[in-house]
């Protein structure tokens, strides 16, 4: 059998350029996947509750970018949602990120109102100051704030997710970690932030929903790669895994998720909490505050407990980003380059940790380079 395209994976990346090259460029595609579904990650299915649970943990649309919001829309209506996180710190509930009603939370009343006004007369209302960068402050009083949120928030929570101490890992990661100059709880300020009204699965049978896009699944890329010939092999998988590890294993952390259903309304206040310093879970979240609709006294929660990444026994979730592993990933990608019509791309081959926002931008990105290389030829 013969096909213009190869697309290993059905995730985000394999789905928007199935979907491109088939309607724009006219071509004619193949998809494969391992699993027995559609949609990588951001696979959700419908419980016997009629609860919409994300299989591989929450999954919260929000961007910057209308480019990308306008291409999702195509394939979706949204219903309007703000994610809230809470921390139980001693056992109280904080906002996430930690901003002026948690200082108010945690702290008495005239040392919130010190540590407010302090803040307010470094920086401006609204700001997010990394951590990081309180650590390096001369101010007692903002030291004193990195230490609480360091300790309370940071530590323990990091150690659980990476089991390695925050030193070890890239800044990239623990950067992300902000005080928020505000009292607006929401988690994302992006301007578009939104459920897809029907999940997100609903969106990837859409997008491939088309006469050029042949589908397969439980399929891996050995399992065809000599029955049938292509032009242009489009692979989203783990690079390490397509050149065999030949120069060993790029490491991931892993996740288990534990599901357990009450016969209660709701189990918590807000879709996610998080349990920076008890238990071995990070977080809990209730998929049913993802959406406004009217379920039954039912509700399924999901406990998340990170765990080491073994190649076939579980799945790679985060890459473990740090400069050794750069360096490793950067063998794999000078190999990937001398290779013609072979493109790499998505957060396993790329070992990138993307956001499903930059994960669709990043697909349109290339769709560009190959609608261009098609009309050269
Ligand atoms: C726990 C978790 C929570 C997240 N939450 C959010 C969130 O709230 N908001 C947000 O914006 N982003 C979130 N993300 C990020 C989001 O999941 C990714 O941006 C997105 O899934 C990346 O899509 P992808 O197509 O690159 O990769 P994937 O979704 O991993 O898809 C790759 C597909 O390729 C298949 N595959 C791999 N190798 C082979 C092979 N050799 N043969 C055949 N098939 C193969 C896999 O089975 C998989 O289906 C989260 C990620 C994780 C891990």
């Amino acid at each position: 059998m013969m096909y213009d395209y190869l697309i290993v994976g059905a995730g985000i990346s394999g789905c928007v350029i199935a979907e491109r090259v088939a309607n724009i460029l006219n071509k004619k595609v193949l998809i494969i996947d391992s699993r027995n579904h559609i949609g990588g990650n951001c696979y959700d299915y419908l419980d016997e509750n009629g609860i919409l649970v994300h299989k591989y943990g929450p999954h919260i649309f929000h961007t910057k970018s209308k480019l990308v919001f306008d291409y999702i829309s195509k394939f979706t209506e949204w219903e309007v949602y703000f994610h809230r996180v809470l921390a139980n710190v001693d056992g109280i509930d904080i906002p996430v990120p930690f901003n002026f009603d948690a200082i108010y939370k945690v702290f008495p009343p005239k040392l919130a109102n010190e540590i407010e006004s302090k803040l307010l007369e470094k920086y401006s209302y609204g700001q997010k100051i990394p951590i990081l960068e309180l650590r390096k402050s001369s101010d007692p009083l903002l030291k004193f704030l990195y230490e609480y949120i360091y300790e309370k928030i940071f530590l323990n929570y990091t150690i659980k997710q990476w089991h390695l101490s925050p030193d070890e890992i890239d800044e990239s990661i623990t950067g992300r970690i902000p005080v928020y100059l505000s009292r607006d709880d929401r988690y994302f300020q992006d301007k578009y932030q939104a459920m897809p009204k029907d999940g997100y699965t609903a969106i990837f049978n859409k997008m491939i929903a088309h006469p050029n896009i042949e589908l397969k699944l439980n399929m891996r890329l050995s399992d065809i790669e000599n029955e049938i010939s292509y032009d242009k092999l489009i692979y989203t998988g783990k690079i390490d895994e397509f050149f065999d590890y030949k120069y060993g294993e790029l490491p991931y952390r892993s996740l288990d998720f534990k599901l357990e259903v009450y016969e209660i309304e709701f189990y918590q206040k807000v879709a996610q909490n998080n349990f920076p310093n008890n238990f071995d879970f990070t977080r809990i979240t209730e998929f049913k505050h993802f959406y406004k609709r009217k379920i039954n006294n039912n509700t399924i929660v999901a406990k998340e407990y990170p765990t080491q990444h073994i190649i076939g026994q579980n799945e790679a979730y985060y890459p473990i980003i740090n400069n050794e592993n750069k360096i490793l990933y950067d063998k794999y990608i000078n190999e990937a380059k001398q290779l013609e019509n072979v493109y790499f791309i998505g957060r396993l081959a790329e070992y990138m940790y993307y956001n499903m926002d930059e994960t669709f931008l990043s697909a349109l990105k290339l769709f560009d380079i190959l609608k261009e290389n098609n009309v050269t030829h």
